[in-house]
């Protein structure tokens, strides 16, 4: 009889930046616990990953939030004890995934996924192997290479592979189980930062760079080879770009990683933004002058998606500041100002009736201010899964949509909810990085306004003090890095 496996699933997911003002507590994670990870996994069937009768699943604790400020240090503390308490009642374990976004700052400290994943290693043993299935957007530092036996990033940004990643993740861990195998990590640390917004692997150079991953996977002796474009926001020495290939021949994947990370480096002055950008202003008045509408704007600074605090009311001043949006000649949807108090205040009111109301400044006083409108009721909506009570004051031609929680407009879909025609607007504005394929059809034209928040795309003018320099852009003349990769040594049978 075959062995039966036993292995472990855990986690904290989170994109943090560390120039949001408004820091995330353990509140504003969807935390799940024990079997319930099994059962919620998309790509697990009734408990099973892929047919595979001969694992005992184990789920610790997961916990995933939308991306946000830097976790408090008491918040995180609470998660990671918990995720290690129930880790030791599961032990001994075979396998461990390893469950993580790869961008969690944590206040205070400069390294966190690093800490955590120290403290499972040394709790599973070195005979654990530990598998992670990460977001392109995570920072990558050996200390992470040190715990973990196998890398797999997403490919895609955005990321439609995701789900499809994770599962390698879990397929690469079993397949180690399987063959016996402790594979060897090939990492090198890439100098450059950029914003996932530059990034995309929808267009070049982030098609081509990432589309030969592949070529690689397909190189014997190597098992996933992985590139991290990192999360620029972060003021830590860890963000940069990396790759990490993993595999059982050491020169193999030593080999890939240097091309990998040649490539990207190659490659760097080449990435730029999939739209058109420039300020809010120009942004406004090119959507104004448009033929085809609704044309779609992005309050980019202050994307949620992203860590933005979403209560940033500069594009809402500035498109009141047009006699033609003030007076209703032209409409503008615009998604969104979070904001509890407003929200109250109109449901509170009712729906048609005129409230005066402040949004803004609380989230992120640093980056916005308190604006007062006076404006009607359009429309309420209760107890929303993921916005909380949700208002629609309408002042003039703006539409603002008030959620009493942080909350994510990506898609066109995600106003289904309020029942609103987008195509009837001149123009939307959402909080978003990217532009491209979902919003295509519904409106052709779409701009990136570079606007100030915790995810300003100004890169190069945030006030970084702890990155490690020289990095790109911040030194936009520096010359060839090293690229030699580190090759680390199978865990378990270091010399
Ligand atoms: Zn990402």
């Amino acid at each position: 009889m075959s062995k039966r496996y036993r292995i472990g699933i855990g986690g904290i997911a989170i994109e943090s930046s560390t120039f949001s003002p408004l820091p995330s507590t353990a509140d504003n994670f969807v935390q799940e616990r024990g079997d319930e990870i099994v059962a919620n996994y998309p790509y697990f069937e009734n408990g099973t990953f892929e047919g595979r009768q001969d694992v005992t699943w184990l789920g610790t604790l997961k916990a995933r939030s939308i991306p946000g400020g830097p976790i408090t240090a008491d918040s995180y503390a609470a998660m990671k004890g918990e995720l290690l308490e129930r880790l030791q009642a599961i032990l001994p374990l075979d396998g461990f995934f390893f469950d993580i976004h790869g961008a969690m700052s944590v206040l205070g400290m400069d390294d966190a996924e690093g800490d955590l994943i120290s403290a499972i290693r040394a709790l599973v043993g070195p005979a654990c192997i530990i598998s992670t299935g990460m977001d392109l957007h995570g920072n990558v530092t050996e200390t992470l290479v040190e715990n973990i036996d196998i890398f797999t990033a997403y490919r895609e940004a955005p990321h439609i592979d995701a789900m499809e990643r994770k599962a390698q993740a879990v397929r690469n861990l079993l397949t180690c189980l399987d063959e016996g195998i402790r594979p060897y990590r090939a990492w090198v640390r890439i100098p450059v930062g950029l914003p996932g917004e530059k990034t995309s692997t929808f267009w070049e150079p982030g098609k081509t760079v990432y589309g030969k991953l592949a070529e690689s996977d397909g190189v014997p002796g190597v098992m996933d080879a992985s590139l991290w474009v990192g999360y620029v926001w972060a003021d830590r020495p860890r963000n940069s770009a990396t790759t990490v290939v993993t595999g059982i021949d050491p020169d193999a994947i030593a080999a890939e990683a240097r091309k990998i990370a040649q490539r990207y480096w190659d490659a760097r002055r080449a990435f730029d933004f999939g739209v058109p950008t420039g300020d809010a202003d120009w942004a406004i008045d090119t959507a104004l002058a448009a033929e085809r509408t609704p044309v779609v704007i992005s309050d980019s600074g202050d994307n949620p998606t992203a860590g933005g605090a979403g209560d940033i009311p500069i594009v809402a001043t500035k498109l009141l500041e047009r006699e033609v949006i003030a007076s209703g000649e032209k409409t503008v949807l615009l998604a969104s100002l979070m904001n509890a108090r407003a929200v109250q205040v109109a449901k509170a009111a009712g729906v048609g009736s005129e409230i005066t109301v402040t949004l803004g400044g609380v989230n992120d006083p640093i980056n916005g201010f308190p604006m007062e409108v006076t404006g009607t009721v359009h429309s309420l909506l209760e107890n929303d899964e993921t916005g909380g009570d949700i208002a629609i004051i309408t002042v003039g031609g703006l539409h603002i949509i008030v959620p009493s929680r942080r909350i994510q407009f990506p898609l066109p879909e995600s106003f289904d909810k309020f029942g609103l025609d987008l195509a009837t607007f001149d123009i939307i504005v959402i909080k978003i990085g990217y532009l491209d394929h979902e919003w295509e059809e519904l409106a052709p034209t779409r701009l990136l306004a570079l606007t100030p928040g915790a995810v300003n795309q100004d890169i190069a003018n945030l006030p970084f003090e702890r990155i490690q320099r020289p990095m790109f852009p911040f030194d936009a003349d520096m010359e060839q890095p090293d690229l030699t990769p580190r090759v680390f040594q199978p865990i378990g049978q270091e010399a």
